[in-house]
């Protein structure tokens, strides 16, 4: 049996108004769908996309129930929102994707649980709570460790490494997590590249992989990423056949992200899945036939799949903030030379505040090679920067 489609100008609710409900907004727009919103922060970046917003946080019941009161159906951008809200909103509204891949991809033990039952392999682990714990840990694993917090954390955040057994002692607290808090303790693993797998999946079942991405990271958060990931082509499509077993295993509806470590012997381990549009497949908005966002919405509003070809070979680098928190301006005289090279597109979230390393935007370029694109994704990032004589700002939105 086939689910209605969603027709526009139905309005899609989104829990989370960071860049990527931000980029879900401005794809489902232009596709007639109208927006609403449900984000802490007034001003936050899809805030200026939306026909209405919710102010309210991520765990606020009775706010995603005004949200799902106008929307024909609700997704989210980011899943550290509370089951709760998907528990209070079945019967009210679709929620796509659903539960399950909340619970799965919100805990990061329920996460490699839920991995290994579906056949796929992840970083050797044990729960740790105490000092105790983790020596042991480092004795059946070895070191390096990587010690994550079990929620919360993001871009790098809430996990520590922890290199020789004379970082052992004071690893906990270092990590600021409260003392016997349950936390995963996994081997460092030593891959070749870091890649990741964005799959969609409709309503019906069927599915569209795009072009595996390949990603660096600086200290925990993503720099750059190329598609089509210059990897063997049967790594490739192991990759994507991983990620479909494992959007299938979710029940997903929607857009699922599998971040991979590729390892010298070829096998694909799974890190982390997020259950949405993902930083790694924002080179997708140029670089290939339907973007993740539009993709997205495709989905959950039970619309046939775009086509995931690459048209191109495509870089992305984001253009992270530098120094004190402070109200965000772009030096302008430097914006003309990150656009001179035709090939380069500009993307910003219109983050009101800037601090070092938030995420404020980022640039794609296409070229020959992935190399070609991200020589030129790189030279343009080189003129981005935010002035600094513009006042100091309040803490808001974090992400
Ligand atoms: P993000 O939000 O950017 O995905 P995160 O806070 O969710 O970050 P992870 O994805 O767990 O954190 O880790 C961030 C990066 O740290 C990884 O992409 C990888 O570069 C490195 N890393 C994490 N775990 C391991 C590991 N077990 N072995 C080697 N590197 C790791
Ligand atoms: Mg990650």
């Amino acid at each position: 049996m086939s689910l209605p489609s969603i027709a526009p100008p139905a309005t899609i609710g989104i829990l989370g108004g960071g860049q990527l409900g931000r980029m879900l907004a401005i794809a489902a727009r232009s596709m007639g769908y109208r927006i609403a919103v449900m984000d802490p922060d007034p001003d936050c970046p899809t805030a200026a996309l939306a026909d209405r917003q919710v102010v309210a946080g991520y765990d606020d019941v009775g706010g995603a129930l005004r949200l799902a009161a106008s929307s024909d159906v609700v997704t989210y951008e980011l899943e550290h929102v509370a089951v709760a809200i998907v528990d209070a909103l079945e019967g009210v509204v679709p929620v796509r994707p659903g539960r399950l891949p909340l619970l799965v991809t919100q805990d990061r033990i329920a996460e490699r649980r839920f991995v290994e039952e579906a056949g796929a392999t992840v970083a050797p682990w044990r729960e740790v709570r105490t000092t105790d714990d983790l020596r042991q840990a480092a004795g059946e694993l070895g070191l390096p460790l990587r010690v994550k917090a079990t929620t919360g954390g993001y871009d790098g955040r809430s996990q520590i490494r922890v290199g020789a057994a004379a970082d052992i002692d004071g690893a906990l607290e270092r990590l600021g997590r409260p003392p016997g808090d349950l936390l995963l303790a996994e081997a460092e693993m030593a891959f070749d590249l870091e890649v990741s797998i964005i799959v969609a999946r409709g309503v019906d079942g069927r599915s569209a992989a795009y072009p595996l991405a390949r990603n660096t990271h600086d200290a925990g958060i993503l720099a750059e990423s190329v598609a089509p990931a210059p990897v063997p082509a049967e790594a490739a499509e192991r990759a994507a056949d991983l990620g479909e077993r494992l959007a299938v295993a979710m029940g997903m509806v929607g857009t699922l992200t599998a971040e991979l470590f590729l390892m010298p012997d070829g096998q694909l381990v799974v890190n982390e899945l997020a259950p949405r549009v993902h930083n790694s497949g924002h080179w997708t908005i140029e670089g290939a036939a339907t973007s993740q966002f539009e993709q997205h919405i495709r989905a959950i509003c039970a619309l046939p799949l775009g086509s995931t070809a690459a048209l191109a070979p495509t870089a992305m680098v984001n253009l992270l903030g530098t120094g004190r928190r402070r109200v965000a301006r772009m030096e302008v005289g430097e914006i003309g030379a990150a656009l001179a090279d035709a090939a380069v597109h500009l993307h910003l979230y219109d983050k009101r505040g800037v601090f070092e390393r938030r995420k404020m935007g980022h640039l794609t370029a296409v070229g020959s090679s992935v190399e070609d694109a991200l020589a030129r994704a790189r030279a343009a990032a080189v003129h981005v920067c935010w002035a600094d004589d513009t006042v100091d700002v309040g803490k808001e939105g974090q992400g």
